[in-house]
């Protein structure tokens, strides 16, 4: 699936972060953006595309925007591939460092055992920690669950 990707070079690249390091490597990183792919097997249609806003987007975005604070980039791009439609889906935005930190600091609160915003329910359901995550129990129901 990666062959579908853009080509640029990437790099790995660590940066320490309060007492943790953080770690990555971008799908690619060019001198003002950093770009990310990803690909799902939703489709964008009516029926599916909350799955791609509410789900992959926003997990694609994040990493993208993280790596854009980590390389010091002012832009990210994400690409996202439907196997479902077979079409290549594009973002991009202006890197908001701001958010950068405030991702990392939620990591950490939840890492130090603080409070932990409960995801979507459909997530617990494939989810590898769920016979011993006691979060799970107060996970959001959605209306569309089960889709
Ligand atoms: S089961 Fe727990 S760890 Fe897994 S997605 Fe749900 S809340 Fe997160």
């Amino acid at each position: 699936m990666k062959k579908l990707a853009e080509r640029h070079p990437s790099i790995f690249y660590a940066k320490e972060w309060d007492r943790y390091v953080v770690a990555g490597v971008p799908t690619g990183i060019r001198e003002d953006f950093v770009y990310e792919f990803k690909s799902t097997v939703f489709s964008n249609s009516a029926k599916y595309k909350w799955r791609i806003d509410n789900s992959v987007l926003p997990v694609a975005r994040t990493q993208a925007n993280i790596y854009a604070g980590l390389f010091k980039r002012q832009r990210w791009v994400v690409e996202i591939f439907s196997c479902a439609d077979l079409k290549l889906h594009g973002w991009e935005g202006e890197a908001d460092y701001g958010d950068v930190e405030r991702t990392l600091k939620e990591f950490k609160t939840a890492e130090e055992g603080g409070e932990i915003l409960p995801p979507m329910c459909w997530k617990c359901e494939s989810c590898k920690y769920r016979d011993h995550c006691k979060v799970k129990d107060k996970c959001k129901p959605s209306r569309r669950q089960g889709i």
